[in-house]
């Protein structure tokens, strides 16, 4: 469609018209995110087998299947995950289970996405906000240590996050929990590719920005097979076997339609993870030997991730972020400014917060999506050094 008039003096498109001008304006020339799951071909015959078992929800066949294949994926036998509905229901049906053992709060770091504090909301709980370590961005079991005995009203849950899937120490927060009493929930959102499975329960994300994605949909994975049962009888509005809600919980199921979804991107995993790690490590090798650059240990290495930041002196990237935005190259500061930083949990008790506000001011999210070329890569690469060295 010719543009006959100056920009901004349009008339507005008509109603249904596919491409929105202030869209197409906005549009980044490269996106930061461009998810790509399993195309319909790899998914049909699982859900063609959905028009003759005629069970749409409700832990059908293929949900089991998933289930199933899930657990060995992680070398667990059948038993030790529950699927869900998305990561965030997980986390709440996960902390309305450790919630009603008693306690006021629920312990998390900062650093990390706003689903962990709607979780803990949802589960009737406080959110109490940490620090992280400044290495790994995480907390670790020593930060919660310390800040247990400065917490009256009693501590019902700590929700450690592997942030953008960095593996957690599931043996020690095992150890923190055998020691202190406090239930561990892992948010390991991010964390598929990466997970080491405890006792405690991990939950994983299957949204589409995830590495693994199915839409919308997640799973709780633990080594103790009787948690898997209490979570999953969470997410049949408690029942358990008859129609009496014998625990709190909410829906929290998935779909066949998920399902089949599911097992087609397990069978593509291998062939998606290697596109990822053809992204991160293509950026890792780029961005090698920068001064006052650092990227997570291992990532693009030893364990892959659907997304790639970097950490920089403040100022670096004010700059990187700029030169970027003025070559129309999307980036994004993944978790804005940490839960504090959100005006729904601004009045959230909390400990000092030195480290989450310096990552906030100093890491940033780049371009990183299967398909992604060298091109693009060499080109987001040569900002980021250009910053760094002048
Ligand atoms: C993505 C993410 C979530 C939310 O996952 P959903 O499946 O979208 O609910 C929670 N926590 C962290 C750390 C995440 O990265």
């Amino acid at each position: 469609m010719a543009r006959t008039q100056p920009a901004g003096a349009e008339a507005p498109p008509p109603v249904g018209t596919a491409a929105k001008p202030w869209d197409l304006a906005r549009a980044p020339r490269i996106a930061v995110a461009k998810p790509r799951l399993v195309e319909l071909s790899a998914a049909l015959p699982y859900l063609r087998s959905i028009d003759a078992t005629r069970t749409y929800s409700n832990f059908g066949p293929l949900n089991s299947q998933f289930e199933t294949r899930l657990a060995a994926q992680f070398g667990l036998e059948p038993g030790h995950v529950a699927t869900c509905n998305n990561a965030t229901s997980g986390l709440t049906m996960a902390l309305q289970r450790a919630a009603a053992r008693g306690g006021r709060y629920c312990l998390m770091p900062a650093w990390t996405f706003a689903a962990t504090a709607h979780a803990a909301l949802a589960a009737g709980l406080t959110p109490y906000l940490v620090d992280v370590d400044p290495r790994t961005w995480a907390l670790t079991p020593e930060i919660a240590l310390e800040a247990l005995p400065r917490i009256s009203h009693g501590v019902a849950a700590i929700v450690p996050v592997a942030p953008f899937g960095l593996p957690l120490d599931a043996q020690a927060w095992d150890a923190f929990q055998a020691q202190t009493g406090v239930e561990v929930v892992l948010d390991a959102a991010a964390g598929f590719d990466a997970l080491t499975v405890g006792r405690s329960v991990a939950v994983v994300s299957l949204h589409a920005t995830k590495i693994l994605g199915i839409g919308e949909g997640g799973f709780v994975i633990s080594r103790d097979p009787d948690l898997i049962v209490d979570i999953r009888r969470r997410s049949n509005f408690g029942f358990d076997g008859s129609r009496d809600s014998s625990l709190i919980g909410c829906n929290g199921k998935i779909s066949e339609f998920a399902a089949a979804y599911g097992l087609a991107a397990l069978d593509h995993w291998k062939l998606q993870r290697a596109q990822y790690q053809s992204v991160l490590g293509y950026y890792r090798a780029a961005l090698a030997d920068l001064p006052d650059l650092r990227i997570a240990p291992g990532l693009g290495d030893d364990w892959m991730a659907s997304t790639f930041n970097i950490e920089a002196p403040e100022a670096a990237i004010l700059e990187i972020e700029a030169r970027l935005g003025e070559a129309e190259i999307a980036t994004r500061r993944w978790w804005g400014k940490g839960l504090h930083g959100h005006q729904a949990f601004r009045d959230l008790p909390r400990a000092p917060l030195p480290v989450t506000e310096r990552l906030a001011a100093t890491t940033l999210g780049l371009p990183c999506w299967p398909g992604l070329d060298t091109t693009a890569i060499d080109e987001i690469s040569a900002v980021v050094r250009r910053v760094l060295t002048t």
